[in-house]
């Protein structure tokens, strides 16, 4: 295979894209503000503490924006919102309303689609090829499905039962798809009932504020949804707030687990979608070029950030070789560039501190003998930018086979039988997803049902719809969002009389 470890050498000038005509998008969509205050209670307001903080575009380290820093006390007042909305006009909503106004919201996505898309690329680095084509219409995807279950609930449920809302839910969500997982929690909790406080990731918060804009146009009552911008603190500050019935937290296993801690002590529900590290099992007689994409997307796709990326290829010995030189010469074929280029296929790493992590995983991996091989193309000389990498000659005891990169870094292995396989896959401390590969329809039951993961996918990586259950087990936290299933975190059952 063609390991450029040693010495890289850059791209032949064919494979460089040279010339290649730029294809921007235009940002004048969007307007941005200055500098933007906290939703609380159906109004915007100044965080307590009178403290802003930048957003910045990635691909530029320029800041864009200024986003309020919320903290405890207004973690009080959201929440007190929350409840009020609750008790009052949210209670006095009938299901068939909640239900057209999930609609709207969903319609009125679906027509600010490219608004959407553009700020989520300019705030977040991603490509405008998946935020326009993945992120926004799934978001709207979301609020459609969710519109479907709200006049509906007492059936989701098997008959006999009423559906009551929990009550107050915070809802805490990181940077790596922030509309879209803003859809995710908004979706289920309003349609069964809930308000909401939601906290995004500090470095992408301006999506959900644009989408403050729908919630009203689509008649969302004062204080249902309140957002409450700002850092690790103020996430903490309402995971262990007494006056919050639910916490749905999607992000990493460490604050997971602090999370865990901090519920335990105010007994309120929780659903923790966490990291991952997850296998892409190829057998031998897999389809080469098929499952070569499958790998491609699994990995690649929005620069790795991604909790479910098939971040560990596990290759049968026999097409090892094959495999590798058909997968290297994929990735030297992406392009790598500013995410709102449409035909850039890898964006921005979404902080410097993740750029810096990801380097230094790389760096440990070299150390502990993997091989690394990556394109060459030149980066941007501004933003973060990683280029695709693969590591081969990755041992099952090294740090990059085990550790979330959540960048776009793949981790190739070998195996010589299924069992092989299988204990391989299952040799880390999570399990959120996997892939297997193969024509064989047997096997790929026999593979699905020993691989400890929430979701596999058969000869297929990376899909997603609203009505099919998504979550983790072990590390990679419990709890479903999608389908019927995801729903139960939002009601409490009761015996109907
Ligand atoms: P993160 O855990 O650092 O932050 C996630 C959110 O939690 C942010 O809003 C952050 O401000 C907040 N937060 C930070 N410290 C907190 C604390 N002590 N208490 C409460 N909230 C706190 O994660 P991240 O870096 O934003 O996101 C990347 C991680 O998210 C990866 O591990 C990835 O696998 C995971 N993720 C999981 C899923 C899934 O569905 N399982 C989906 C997307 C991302």
């Amino acid at each position: 295979m063609n390991d450029r470890s040693a010495e890289p050498e850059p791209l032949a000038a064919a494979q460089t894209f040279a010339g290649y005509a730029p294809a921007p998008e235009s940002t004048s969509i969007v307007t941005l503000a200055d500098r933007y205050d906290l939703w609380i209670g159906g109004e915007w307001r100044p965080p307590s503490e009178g403290r802003w903080f930048p957003t910045v575009n990635p691909a530029s380290g320029e800041p864009i924006a200024e986003i309020a820093e919320g903290s405890a006390p207004d973690i009080d007042a959201a929440v007190a919102a929350a409840r009020a909305a609750f008790d009052g006009p949210w209670a006095a909503t009938s299901p068939s309303q909640r239900s057209r106004i999930l609609f709207r919201i969903a319609r009125l996505l679906q027509e600010r689609a490219r608004e959407f898309a553009v700020l989520e690329s300019l705030d977040g680095g991603k490509p405008i090829r998946e935020s326009r084509d993945v992120d926004v219409p799934l978001a709207a995807a979301h609020f459609f499905y969710h519109a479907g279950w709200a006049d509906k609930l007492d059936w989701a449920f098997g008959g006999g039962v009423h559906a009551r809302p929990v009550g107050v839910v915070g809802q805490i969500i990181p940077w790596n798809f922030p509309l879209l997982m803003a859809a995710w929690k908004l979706a289920p909790a309003l349609a069964a009932g809930n308000t909401v406080v939601l906290k995004p990731a500090e470095t992408t918060s301006l999506t959900a504020l644009l989408l403050v804009e729908v919630l009203r146009e689509a008649g969302l009552p004062a204080g249902v949804v309140n957002i409450v911008t700002g850092g690790g603190d103020a996430g903490a500050a309402l995971a262990a707030h007494p006056g919050v019935d639910k916490i749905a937290f999607t992000g990493s296993t460490e604050v997971g687990r602090s999370i865990r801690r901090a519920t335990a002590a105010t007994g309120a529900r929780l659903t923790l979608e966490l990291g991952g590290k997850s296998a892409h099992v190829i057998y031998d007689d897999a389809p080469l070029d098929q499952a070569v994409e499958g790998a491609v997307q699994g990995i690649w796709f929005n620069q790795g950030h991604v909790c479910c990326a098939g971040s560990r290829l596990l290759v049968q010995e026999s097409i090892a070789d094959a495999f590798t030189e058909r997968l290297v010469a994929r990735m030297q074929r992406l392009r790598v560039g500013d995410p709102l280029d449409k035909n850039t296929d890898i964006g921005a790493i979404n902080s410097g501190a993740q750029l810096a992590r990801i380097t230094e995983l790389c760096e440990i991996a070299e150390s502990e003998g993997a091989r690394r091989v990556q394109t060459t193309a030149a980066l941007p000389d501004r933003g973060w930018f990683f280029p695709p990498t693969i590591f081969t000659g990755v041992d099952t005891s090294h740090r990059i086979a085990v550790e979330e990169v959540f960048g776009p870094v793949l981790a190739v292995m070998t195996f010589r039988t299924p069992q092989e396989a299988i204990a391989k896959a299952n040799s880390t401390p999570y399990g959120l997803a996997a892939g297997v590969w193969t024509s064989d329809g047997a096997r790929i039951l026999w593979t699905a049902e020993r691989l400890r993961a929430g979701v596999v996918w058969a000869n297929t990586y990376n899909q997603f719809d609203p009505a099919s259950p998504f979550g983790g087990m072990r590390a990679s936290g419990f709890g479903r969002e999608g389908g019927r299933q995801g729903l139960d975190a939002y009601v409490n059952l009761e015996a109907a009389s």
